[in-house]
This record gives C-alpha cells, structure tokens and sequence, in this order.
C-alpha cells in the first residue's frame, strides 16, 4: 500500500506548494475561520498548517491518512456537485507515505486532541495530546527517503515562493477567513478577515483595487464578479491574475481567451492585465474532477461560458471608458 501511496504522492504532491494546498484545502471543508501556516526551508523541512474547524474524532484519525478515505463523497450524486474542495480522499494518505506526518486534532466537543504519527506511510497508535481546538498537520522532511524526487525540488526560496502563491490564491478565494503565514521563524503575511475588496488590496496591492473596474454580471445561473484592473504598462502582471470557478482557483483557455478578447476590444490592448474575478455556475456545467493537482475544469457548456465572460467583461469594461 505504501508504494501506491508514492507512486499517487508523486501526482499529487509534485512539490511542498501542492502538499500545502491539500492542507489548507482540507481545513477550508473543515470550517475552519483561522488558518495559521509554517514552513521551514521552502516547505522541504516542515510544511505545519494548524487550523480551527471542527477537528477529527480520535477513531477517524487513521482514517484520515488511509488512501480513498474521504469524509465528503457518498454516493455518485454528490460526486455530480462536488461542494468541497478535496472529495478524493488520496490528499493525507499520499503526503503520509512520502514524509514523516504528525496529525493532531481535537474533535468539537472532544475532552482533549489525540496525536497519529505516520512515517512513511507506517502509522502509530493515537496518544492523548494537547491542542485547544481544530487540527494541526506537520509535514516534515518531505521525500526525504526518496531522493529521486527530491531532486526535482528547486530552492528554498523558489520552493516558498511557490508556497506563498499558493496561500495568496485560496486566500482571495476565501477573505473571510484569516491567514497567517511565516517561513524559517520569520512573519511573511498575515491577513485579517474582510471582503474581497480588503484581501484584494492586502493581496494585489492598494493601487490595483483603487484602478480596478468592480464587475457583477448575471445571466440565468451564471454570475461573474471581482475586480478587473487596467492593463499595466510594461512589465508583465501574469502573476497577478486570478480566476476562480465556484471558489478553486482555476487557469483555463475558454476563460483567458474571453479575457484576452474583452481586453482587446474594449481597451485595444494586448498587454496583460491583472484581475481577481470569481465565476460561479450550478455545480453540474462544471467538471472539477480532471486531475488533482491541474487547475484545469472542463464546462459542460464552454461556448456559452465563453459568451458570457466576454459580454460581461466588454460591458463592464465600457461602462468606465465612457
Ligand atoms: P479528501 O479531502 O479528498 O476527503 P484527504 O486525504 O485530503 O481527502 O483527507 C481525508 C479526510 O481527513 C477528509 O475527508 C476529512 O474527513 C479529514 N480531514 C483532513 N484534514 C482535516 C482537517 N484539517 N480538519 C478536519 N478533518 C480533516
Ligand atoms: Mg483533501
């Protein structure tokens, strides 16, 4: 089972960004409102996320990091309209067997946490532990016992930025909640709970919400809101561009093809842009089930998706020039 597990780690955790992400995707399903991240060495050494939401009870903590375990899917309906962000049930059993794994949590209501172990994919019994509320996960060392993948990792500094990047997409995707995140002991963000606005300012930067045009589109089950900001001059802003499809971050042609095209049109611009727009739609036009770690979707309907982002964004975009 151990050698599935790494084989499933090596598409689902490509680097510790990706690890990071099924953490912080996990306490998001799991309500949780604070989440506070650590990382040590770019995430090789210690990727630690502790959150508040509604924990795990002590017999479900091995169930937790065992592979197709997921709390969140019952029946092929609910696979139809995925609500949550993981529904796999791969995340923890993948990241277990390629690190050392220290699970912790106290389930709501709990008379105190219970803490697993996991080394390598070989799990230890549950112990009593001491945590106020919510779930704390420590990735140490990851792929320190297979160093043909750890060859694929990059800097410290180029791994943490990856990390970093990762923290600032599901944050805008979730301004009500608080993010903390510190690298080598050191502070790196801490973002309060706000709106969009707010974390989009706190993200992005003051000067792209203040030129940014607010757009909130409808059409029929279609809704297409956020900030579009204007082109910048030189140097390029790919970075800062930010599309969310039912809340996952998300990069996709139907999409940046009918921005591209608005852009154009409206602004004869070619230059790129930097936005942070949410698409919503009924959980059934959409396809999040592609592959786990491509930020890929598939529409059920992509020709009217794209009509619909391009009239809403050439509207929107109008409206200010004029
Ligand atoms: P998935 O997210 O696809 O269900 P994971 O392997 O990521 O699979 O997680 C397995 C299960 O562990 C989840 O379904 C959930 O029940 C539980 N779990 C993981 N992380 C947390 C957390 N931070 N808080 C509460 N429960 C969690
Ligand atoms: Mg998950």
């Amino acid at each position: 089972d151990t050698l599935v597990n790494q084989i499933a780690a090596g598409e689902v955790v490509e680097r510790p960004a990706n690890a990071l992400k099924e953490l912080l995707e996990n306490s998001i399903d799991a309500g949780a409102q604070s989440l506070n991240i650590e990382l040590m060495a770019g995430g090789t050494k210690l990727i630690k996320v502790i959150d508040d939401g509604i924990g795990i009870e002590k017999d479900d903590l091995a169930l937790a990091l065992h592979r197709h375990a997921t709390s969140k899917i019952k029946d092929f309906d609910d696979l139809q309209r995925v609500g949550t962000l993981g529904f796999r049930g791969e995340g923890l059993a993948s990241i277990a067997s390629v690190s050392r794994l220290v699970l912790t949590s106290r389930f709501d209501g709990g008379a105190h946490a219970w803490r697993v172990e996991a080394d390598h994919g070989r799990l230890s019994d549950a112990e009593p532990a001491a945590l106020a509320l919510g779930t704390s996960i420590e990735v140490h060392d990851l792929y320190y016992q297979l160093p043909a993948r750890r060859k694929f990792l990059k800097s410290d500094s180029t791994e943490f930025a990856h990390c970093a990047e990762m923290v600032n997409r599901l944050a805008l995707a979730n301004p009500d909640k608080q993010f903390t995140l510190s690298h080598n002991g050191r502070a790196s963000l801490r973002l309060m709970r706000g709106d969009v606005h707010k974390r989009c300012a706190a993200v992005l930067g003051d000067e792209f919400v203040q030129s940014a045009v607010a757009i909130d589109e409808r059409a029929g089950p279609l809704r297409l809101w956020g900030l579009a900001g204007s082109p910048t001059l030189g140097k390029s802003s790919r970075d800062a561009q930010y599309f969310f499809v039912n809340g996952r971050f998300v990069r996709d042609k139907v999409i940046q093809h009918a921005l591209r095209e608005a852009y154009r049109d409206v602004l004869h611009h070619d230059r790129h842009s930097a936005y942070c727009l949410f698409l919503e739609l009924e959980p059934e036009g959409v396809d999040v089930n592609v592959h786990p770690t491509k930020i890929e979707v598939r529409f059920r309907e992509s020709g009217a998706i794209y009509r619909f982002l391009l009239t809403s964004l050439t509207r929107a975009l109008s409206a200010t020039k004029a």
